[in-house]
Parts: C-alpha cells; structure tokens; sequence
C-alpha cells in the first residue's frame, strides 16, 4: 500500500504598527479610514516620486528576524517585484529577493499543553524574514471594483519557513506561538480580523511506497544547517525545485486571515492532492484561494515563477548595511517561552504557565502582580496566576486592586474569641442529640456540629481550629 506523507511550508504576513508607510509620510494606521484619503504620490506610484524607507520598519524586521533566531544579513536590499493588478498602481512591488533583512532562524514549538497529548518540543526552521511594501485593497460593490489605496505601501514583513511540517496539527501551534512572539515584540496588532496578519500555507504530498523507508529528509525538523549552507553557497532563490526529495510540484493557498482556516485549507488541499495521486494523476503547480463558507480550495492561476517577476534591484534605494554593533545591540524582550520557563521555576504548573503567556496583555497584568508580592503577606505567585486564570470576575480590577484581595484571601482568618466561644457553647445547647451521639463515640456527630459552627461563623472560623475547639470543650463537659 502507497503511504502519503502532507509536506507543508508557511509564509506569513505581518503589517508593522509603524507610524507611517514603508517610503512615504502617509499613516499606516489606515484601517477604518474614507477610502484614498490616507495617500500621496510615493504610494499612488506618480512617476517621479521617490521612497524613503522607514527607519523603525527595518529595524523592527530585524528585530523578528532576531526573535525568530535568524542570522541578519550585513548587507541587506530592496528589489522590485512586478506584476499586474489593480491594487498595484507602480506595477511592481517593493519587496526583497536576494538578500532579504535576516536569514536561517528557527522556531519551537511546545507541544505539552492540554491539546497535545504527544508532548515534546519541536524545531521548525525559518527560511527568511524579509521586508516589503502592503498593496491597495481591492472592493466588490455589486458588479464593480473598486481600489482603495489607502493600505499602499503600508510595512509588510513576510515570514518564510522551510517546508518542515508534515500535520496541520503542527501547523497551528507554530502560527499561534509565531502570533504571540509578534505581540510580545510589539511590532504589530497581528490582527487577522482587521487582516494584519495573513497566513499562506504551500502544500504537496509525498507518496512513499511501503517497501521505501521512510524518507527522512522531510520533516526531521533538525536545524539542518548543511543545507542551509549549501543553499547560500548556491545564492538563495527559493524555488522548490532546490529541495532534493520533494514532490516537485506545490500548491500555494493564499491570504488566509485564521489559524483554523489554515488548518483546514491544508487538510482540504492534502485529501484533494493524494486522490490525484491515487488516480495517477500529478496535482498541478498552482495558488488557489480558500472559500470559508464551502470549506474547499478553488483554482486562481496557476503558479508563476520566480522569473516571471522580472526583479531586479530598487535602484532608487541604496542598499542597506548593518554593522555588527547595530545587529548585536537589537534587544529582543523576554519571549513566552522564556516566560514559561521561569514560571514553571517558580512553581506553577506547566499548563498554567502556558495560559498566562498567551495574551501579553494578561501577562503584563501578571507580571506586574507577581513584582508587589511581598514574603509578610504570605502570597505565592501561583495565587496570583490561580486568581488571574480561574477568577475571571476579578478582571476588572486594578493591579493593585486584585493584589489586595489576593493578600485577603491568603490572611489567617481572624474571629472574634468571644463571639466564636458564645456560639460554640449555644450550638452545643441547641444540638444536644448530635452531643450525645458524639459522646457514644460517632464521628459524624462531630462533624455535624462543626458544619454546623461553621454556618454561625458564616464560613470565617478556620474547620480545624472549630474542630479542635469542639473537642475540647464537648469532653471537658463529660
Ligand atoms: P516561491 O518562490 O514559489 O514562493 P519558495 O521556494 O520561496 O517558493 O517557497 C515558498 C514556500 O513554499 C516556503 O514556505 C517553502 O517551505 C514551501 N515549499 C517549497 N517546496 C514545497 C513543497 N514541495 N511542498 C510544500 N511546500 C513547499
Ligand atoms: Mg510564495
Ligand atoms: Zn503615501
């Protein structure tokens, strides 16, 4: 029997939080705004106009490319990316081919959280990181088009990873930690509703013959730096056909905005190309778009390569350099899985720990919390991350706020002596049938007695103390 093995590679799509575009004044915060009104020559693509690149869009690049465990190139540059379509008014695209920003990092993934029985760590390589210009939006009114300009030349950062899966299980954990990682640096709101994150999975299916061994050039997810070397050495032009053992064809879905359509645009794709497969039929090389409400993929045009963009180098940007002291001062902040390290440390669980790193919000919240903790108030940071994850209705309080309860909570319970005596002596009086059987030796009895206390005390005494109080007094009687 033939087995199939999915061979999955990733590219992502970040828009920068920069204040304005890639080479022009205009803002990037362009969403929700009078269509064409956030535009200027540079990014309506007037002859003549000329880009200036964004300090802070390069910089931040590196900065992913760091977190992301890359190597940043020394000498890094534009190229121009051409095509036609109406959301493009320049005709080309001011992306990066050669020498993109950074190069060859990875990232893992932690696969002991709840959804994944299996446990483990794995390595996803990262192919790239590098630096482009957003194009116009296009919008369908009834029978028309209509073109808004205003996300033109918006910071577009893509991620590109080696084809390293082979689940869309995988596939997910790895875009929700790349998701959070984003967050964490700041760089971007990773909206996918407002599209400032979009996913294009590129898929093909391996078919192995039972009699093979099992191929174990796919998927080892091992820091495969050889390859990586000889891929340099040969200059990087990342077209499929450089990957020794791959289906020599792969699918591309475009512009996802949910991890959950990713997953099942890919299981879609991988069940469509393995009955080609079995029919003896080779699926073509394509990009295909995702329809959510019918769940399939459909056929958009089939795949253009590398050479068809006609790039060349932006001659209207001087290459940019990054000197070692530069690319060594870049300052990437504690990431989540550093954080759930040092969590676990200090004694939460796991689990736990994985929940409050997701949302940087909630983390910042948690963080700041654990910093008040002093050792007199008997408070232990799984307190606060108990009160943060199950205690959802202490949300709205402050800091500082929640801290105090949480130091409430952990207080020894103080009562009233005088009060805690009157009722113990009255419950005594009222119970009498529950004393007697107490006395004949039956536990129950007591245990009646301290609910019963407990009640009176509506719940502030201490069940051991009011235990112990109990039995002292009910056999002084005897
Ligand atoms: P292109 O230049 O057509 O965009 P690349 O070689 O740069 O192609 O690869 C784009 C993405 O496709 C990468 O994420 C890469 O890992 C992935 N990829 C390459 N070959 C395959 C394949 N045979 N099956 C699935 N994904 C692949
Ligand atoms: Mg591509
Ligand atoms: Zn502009």
């Amino acid at each position: 029997m033939d087995k199939y093995i999915p061979v999955i590679g990733l590219e992502i799509h970040v828009e920068l939080k920069t204040k304005s575009k890639m080479f022009c004044q205009c803002t990037a915060d362009y969403f929700g705004k009078e269509p064409n009104t956030n535009t200027c020559p540079v990014c309506l693509g007037m002859p003549g106009a000329l880009p200036v690149p964004n300090k802070k869009a390069i910089e931040w690049t590196a900065l992913i490319g760091r977190a992301l465990a890359c190597k940043i190139n020394r000498v890094s540059k534009f190229d121009r990316k051409h095509y036609f379509y109406p959301d493009l008014p320049k005709g080309y695209q001011i992306s990066q081919y050669d020498q993109p920003i950074a190069i060859r990092g990875s990232l893992k993934i932690t696969k002991s959280v709840p959804v994944h029985p299996a446990g483990g760590i794995k390595t996803f390589r990262i192919t790239r990181v590098h630096l482009e210009e957003d194009t116009g939006k296009l919008l369908h009114v009834g029978s028309d088009t209509l073109v808004d300009f205003n996300r033109s030349g918006v910071p577009l950062v893509e991620i590109v990873t080696e084809p390293d899966f082979d689940n869309t299980e995988d596939v997910k954990v790895f875009l929700e930690e790349l998701h959070t990682i984003i967050r964490y640096l700041g760089v971007s709101d990773a909206d996918m509703e407002k599209g400032s994150m979009r996913m294009e999975p590129n898929i093909s299916v391996k078919k192995i013959t039972s009699t093979k061994k099992q191929d174990t050039n796919i998927s080892q997810n091992s820091n495969d730096q050889q390859r990586f070397r000889t891929q340099l050495r040969q200059g990087y032009d990342g077209r499929a056909s450089q990957y020794d053992k791959l289906p020599n064809y792969k699918v591309e879905v475009k512009n996802i905005n949910s991890f959950n359509y990713v997953k099942k645009a890919i299981d879609y794709e991988i069940e469509r190309q393995v009955d080609l497969l079995e029919n003896g039929e080779t699926p073509m090389q394509e990009t295909r778009g995702y329809d959510e409400k019918k769940g399939i993929t459909y056929s958009q045009r089939s795949k253009e390569e590398a050479h068809d963009y006609r790039y060349f180098p932006e001659p209207d940007i001087p290459p940019m350099t990054f000197s070692k002291e530069y690319i060594e001062a870049i300052n990437i902040p504690e990431l989540p899985q550093e954080k759930v390290n040092k969590y676990v440390r200090l004694g939460l669980k796991i689990n736990d720990a994985f929940i409050i790193t997701r949302d940087k919000v909630l983390n910042d919240r948690f963080e700041k919390i654990i910093l008040k903790i002093k050792q007199q108030d008997n408070v232990k940071v799984t307190d606060v991350s108990n009160f943060i994850i199950n205690k959802k209705e202490t949300a709205s309080l402050t800091e500082e706020e929640l801290y105090r309860k949480i130091k409430e909570f952990r207080k020894p319970k103080e009562i009233d002596e005088k009060e805690f005596d009157t009722s113990i002596k009255r419950l005594i009086e009222v119970n009498k049938k529950a004393v007697e059987d107490y006395k004949k030796g039956k536990v129950n009895a007591l245990m009646f007695l301290v609910g019963q206390v407990m009640r009176e005390m509506k719940g502030k005494a201490d069940p051991k103390l009011v235990k112990d109080k109990l039995i002292q007094i009910l056999n002084s009687k005897s």
